[in-house]
């Protein structure tokens, strides 16, 4: 059969699985509302929870930097130099999360897949949360090293785990989300990081979605549960607003990441005017403590009032709010009803969920007004009218 037909029929069974995904159109910036197809519509489904993706003062960094260094980084970081911005933005993040040193990323994913392949390898053992991000999981398989998920959020499975692996394994990583992407529920934090210890294992956490929405000034989860893993990986494309991530840890770990992190050896440094744009987040970040306040009282009103209408959104207390609907072809037609009333959010569905676990992921943002928040729920009113 021919290459393209053999394309062609994988694309049509994810079509019959009702898997098929193809991303809406946006035009202008990300912000409370975005325009889809000539209309203003309710945004509802992005990870720029204090709305900074479009703000004023990181345009005004990112065209400052622009200015100051060019475009382009050139080359990998271990051929043509770390440059002043990379530096200076490793310096503040790591400040920020009370580390040693950082390194920047590209992106969450290849922080993650790199940190993971260079701390871990054949002989090592790591022990992985069932639910974690799925760049958590592609590290672990580049890393070679043998894996072994433990149950979601269940310490005592961890622990009978790392009882029974542990001892024939040369290092050992544990490694959890702190707040699930999809479920919006955060990790025992406290129990895995005293199994790390007794286990003398490393603990890895990924606050990507945690980091400036809790904590102290949003220093994530680890810091308001007073918990200090080895190594803190902390995206800049969702609460910062901007793009690429950081693997936070002492100065031996973060030196181990620069040789050995393919994704950091073998992959164009970030612009620095992004991680311009970064140095200024993470002030607008730390200052952003009422915006903080907002987002998790209109995540709160939104939970609130989407079970009163009788839609199944688990208990949490995140800005991440799962509305389970089960069936794949169900949820995306919910998504597109709530979308032709000026609503968008997203259907998620397997394999970023479990199969049978399909649903609406709604997030929402500091920067939504009461009447947005009213205008959402009033969309998901008219959908449980109209049944
Ligand atoms: C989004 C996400 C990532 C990836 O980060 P990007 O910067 O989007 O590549 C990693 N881990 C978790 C838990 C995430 O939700």
């Amino acid at each position: 059969m021919a290459f393209q037909t053999q394309i062609r029929e994988a694309l049509s069974d994810l079509e019959a699985a009702g898997l098929l995904r193809s991303p809406v159109r946006i035009s202008g910036p990300q912000g409370p509302e975005v325009e889809i197809d000539g209309r203003r519509v309710l945004c509802f489904c992005s990870n720029n929870y204090l709305g900074l993706a479009n703000h004023p003062a990181l345009v005004a960094a990112t065209e400052a930097g622009l200015h100051r260094e060019g475009v382009g980084a050139a080359s990998s970081r271990l051929i043509t130099g770390t440059m002043d911005a990379h530096r200076e933005a490793e310096v503040a993040y790591a400040n920020f999360v009370r580390a040693p040193a950082a390194a920047l990323f590209s992106s969450g994913y290849a922080a993650n897949v790199g940190t993971v392949q260079a701390l871990a390898g054949s002989g090592d053992v790591i022990f992985s949360d069932a639910l974690n991000h799925a760049s958590l999981i592609d590290g672990c398989r580049l890393s070679r090293a043998q894996v072994h998920v433990y149950s979601h959020r269940d310490v005592d499975h961890l622990e009978s785990l790392l009882r029974e692996h542990r001892p024939r394994s040369r290092r050992a990583l544990i490694i959890t989300d702190s707040l699930f992407s999809m479920d919006g529920v955060t990790a025992p934090l406290r129990g895995v990081a005293a199994l790390a210890q007794s286990f003398d294992a490393g603990l890895m956490v990924d606050e990507a979605h945690a980091l400036g929405v809790f904590g102290p000034d949003g220093r994530g989860l680890c810091a308001a549960q007073g918990v200090e893993p080895d190594v803190v990986v902390g995206t800049l494309g969702k609460s910062f607003g901007v793009a690429g991530a950081f693997t936070a840890a002492s100065e031996e770990i973060v030196s181990l990441i620069r040789n050995r992190a393919r994704s950091f050896v073998y992959s164009t440094a970030p612009p620095p005017l992004v991680a311009r744009a970064a140095i200024t987040a993470l002030h607008l970040v730390r200052e952003a403590g009422d915006a903080r306040k907002t987002l998790l009282a209109n995540a709160h009103k939104l939970r609130s009032e989407l079970r009163m209408l009788g839609f199944e959104v688990p208990d949490g207390e995140s800005q991440i709010l799962p509305v389970l609907i089960g069936d794949n072809d169900r949820t995306m037609r919910l998504s597109a009803k709530l979308l032709a009333r000026g609503v968008f959010v997203q259907g998620i569905r397997p394999p970023t969920v479990a199969e049978g676990t399909a649903r609406l992921r709604l997030t929402p943002m500091a920067t939504h007004r009461p009447e947005h928040i009213e205008r959402a729920i009033d969309a998901f009113a008219s959908i449980v009218r109209d049944q």
